[in-house]
């Protein structure tokens, strides 16, 4: 019986079998593996797709049409910091990466070349800007022509598993949002890692790269002194006291409520102040209902103020999007009967 029967029979919506999801996770592999990797496109692409997919796809086995201007949007979102010159005391240069074998990628020359003519702090500040349209129209060009052109040529050959191309826009298959949802984090993890490892060992990159390694960091993360800035201004907006335990203190750290590791991007609603002592406890794991209510009801009341917040620091800002996110991580959490963390030593349950 194939999954589409099983489903009507059962009377729910339909959902890939596990058989097709494991093959989907084998093409993945093979994608990763045999694939022409001549710039950090492809990986781009799969990150793009991936979080695309948390914010617009439903738990089913629906197709998904996504424009190249929304995936180009994710793109100069993940360019933009590594635009900039990446600095290091030990190193004979400095100098903005390379993101391919030859001259350098046309998508990081585009974002330099907007960001030298206009004094934009980030995408987000940018997004209503004239400007900003024309670099959104160029890059989805690029993309279209590239990595979505060449992304399911693999050993030589074509898989065309993920999706269909349009004029301006792709169509996900049936099956492949809902296995992009499902395996996010470790198709995140996959790409992430191996577009760090790209950048590593392109020779071009030695002298700016020198001995420090926060690579990954500098690629992927929000700063610190950007982290420094949103602390400061949670303290306004929330008082001094920890989200979790409600401790007063000033002694208070940028959380992510739902953690980087497991959506490893960076959303004004996602941070909240943590005490050193909860943020460390808390660590990786997902919180237990009660915040995840808490954060919630927090998030909606005081969305304008969080909103104005990322539009001055220059970090992402949408309520819908970082809910919709929250639905999915505790959606994929509960569904692995997974526990969700209450304070230091003692977990819970993450459903309703
Ligand atoms: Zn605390």
């Amino acid at each position: 019986m194939d999954y589409s029967q099983q489903g009507k029979i059962l009377g729910m919506s339909k959902i890939p079998s596990a058989e097709d999801q494991l093959e989907f996770l084998t093409k993945i592999q093979r994608l990763f593996n045999e694939s022409d990797f001549s710039s950090t496109y492809k990986y781009a692409l799969l990150i793009s797709l991936a979080d695309l997919v948390i914010e617009l796809g439903k738990d089913d086995d629906s197709e998904l049409e996504l424009t190249n201007r929304q995936i180009a949007e994710r793109f100069i979102e993940l360019y933009w910091q590594q635009s900039s010159p990446y600095k290091t005391s030990k190193a004979i240069d400095s100098g903005v990466l390379y993101q391919n074998h030859g001259t350098q990628a046309a998508i990081i020359r585009a974002i330099q070349a907007f960001r030298d003519e206009n004094s934009f702090n980030s995408p987000n500040a940018a997004k209503h800007s004239k400007e900003y349209k024309k670099l959104v129209t160029a890059v989805a060009g690029t993309v279209a022509k590239q990595p979505i052109n060449y992304l399911q040529n693999v050993g030589g050959g074509a898989l065309p598993f993920l999706y269909e191309r349009n004029t301006s826009s792709i169509t996900l298959k049936i099956g492949v949002a809902y296995c992009l949802r499902r395996f996010q984090p470790l198709v995140q993890q996959l790409a992430r890692s191996r577009w760090t490892d790209y950048i590593k060992k392109n020779a071009k990159n030695m002298p700016i790269l020198g001995e420090k390694d926060d690579l990954n960091s500098f690629l992927f993360e929000t700063s610190r002194k950007t982290l420094a800035l949103v602390c400061k201004e949670l303290k306004v907006l929330y008082g001094c006291k920890c989200f979790y335990c409600n401790k007063a203190t000033t002694e208070l750290e940028v959380d992510h409520f739902i953690p980087f590791s497991l959506y490893p991007r960076d959303l004004m609603h996602n941070f909240v102040l943590a005490c050193p002592s909860c943020n460390r406890s808390k660590s990786d794991s997902l919180a237990a209902r009660i915040h995840l209510d808490k954060w919630t009801k927090s998030v909606k009341k005081n969305d304008e103020a969080v909103k104005q917040i990322g539009e001055v620091i220059g970090i992402a800002t949408n309520l819908e999007t970082s809910l919709s996110i929250a639905q999915w991580s505790y959606g994929t959490a509960s569904g692995g009967h997974a526990n969700g963390w209450v304070k230091t030593g003692q977990y819970g349950g993450l459903k309703k």
